[in-house]
């Protein structure tokens, strides 16, 4: 089986390189993002394996249609990037729907320690031999409230570490799981009053039409002042000219971002020897209290492997089988896991 792989980094190949043999696939990376511009380059070809920032809309799923391409293996746990309306009886889809919640968790909490005891300024003096410590006074976040959007795999390891640092917690989720609030430790609310009351807020939901800006200009309105914002869900999630003016309101008191809604035109490459023209990035990075990341949460060794390996399991699954553990699907009221095999 030949699979087209797209936006290859050498992590990625490193990774998928360790285990393609077990599987006796032929990969060929590349290095381009996949669009309609660079769907052709698929042609010939048994699978497709996109990830976070290709486009797989409805020119790419129809070009892969005429190829006779019948399966997109994404490597990632997120489908925000595919029509999955039009593949619908053209392309099967199959995702990594959990590699490691901890890698996503734990580098949003990075992200808050950094904010709140200003580590990335004190990073910068100290490698200046500046020992000043004027400015750099933080919280303790023992007694503050946390407010996290989407109590799924990666909200409840966040939760579970914010549980370990003595925080208060309120949760907001379309489903929520009320067991979650049995030790008395977390406590769901409307989405109003976790905006009114929290310190912190953190979205681990995903990015879908109800979701889009789901941080806006009222939102924001809602928020105490001074609210610390992390995201590392996905970057149209938030209103980024929104918050931009809540940041110099005073209205957000810092935002740790490791997503942001144009992402797909700068992250994950070296743009140092360009000019940077997506103003509104440009002016947030430019805030000492906004700490940018470039969709690195999930960039840990485990879940590379845990990657690869669902990846690879899943073009199996899909050419070997009749079962696709792990195909989504679209079903008229949205997309949803299609746990019974192949369904169409
Ligand atoms: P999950 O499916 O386990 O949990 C998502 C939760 O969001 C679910 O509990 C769901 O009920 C809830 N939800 C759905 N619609 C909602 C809505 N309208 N309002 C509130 N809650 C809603 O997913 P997960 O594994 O926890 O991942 C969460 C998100 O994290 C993914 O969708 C993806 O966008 C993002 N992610 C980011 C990275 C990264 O590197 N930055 C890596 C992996 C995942």
């Amino acid at each position: 089986m030949k699979i087209a792989f797209f936006d290859t980094k050498p992590y990625d190949k490193q990774t998928f390189e360790k285990y393609v043999k077990d599987y006796g696939f032929d990969i060929k990376y590349f290095e381009t993002k996949l669009n309609e511009d660079t769907a052709d380059l698929a042609n010939g070809f048994d699978a497709v394996c996109a990830f976070v920032n290709d486009t797989v809309n409805d020119k790419v799923i129809d070009k892969f249609y005429g190829m006779g391409i019948r399966v997109l293996a994404l490597r990632c746990a997120g489908f925000n990037q595919v029509d999955m309306k039009h593949a619908y009886g053209k392309l099967h889809v199959l995702r990594v729907p959990a590699y490691s919640p901890y890698a996503v968790a734990e580098h949003a909490i990075a992200l808050l320690l950094t904010s709140v005891r200003r580590i990335h300024k004190a990073y910068i003096r100290s490698k200046d031999f500046n020992f000043s410590l004027s400015g750099l006074t933080g919280f303790d976040l023992y007694g503050k409230t946390v407010g996290v959007i989407g109590t799924g795999k990666i909200g409840r390891v966040f939760m579970d570490i914010c549980r370990g640092f003595g925080m208060k917690i309120l949760a907001y989720d379309k489903f929520p799981d009320h067991m979650l609030e049995k030790d008395g430790s977390v406590r769901y609310v409307s989405m109003e009053d976790l905006l009114q009351n929290s310190d912190i807020l953190s979205l681990h939901c995903p990015l879908t039409e109800e979701t889009y800006h789901l941080i806006d200009e009222d939102a924001l309105n809602l928020c105490k002042k001074g609210v610390i914002l992390l995201n590392t869900s996905r970057g149209a999630l938030v209103d980024a000219e929104a918050l931009l003016n809540a940041i110099k309101s005073r209205k957000v008191g810092a935002a740790c971002l490791d997503v942001y809604e144009e992402e797909s035109e700068w992250f994950f490459e070296d743009n140092s020897g360009h000019i940077m023209e997506d103003d509104t990035l440009a002016r947030l990075i430019s805030m000492p209290n906004v700490i940018v990341t470039s969709h690195q949460a999930f960039l840990t060794e485990e879940a590379l492997e845990n990657i690869a390996q669902t990846t690879l399991e899943n073009l199996r699954g899909f050419f070997e089988t009749d079962q696709c553990e792990n195909e989504l699907c679209y079903t008229g009221g949205g997309t949803r896991e299609c746990k019974n095999g192949k369904c169409f």
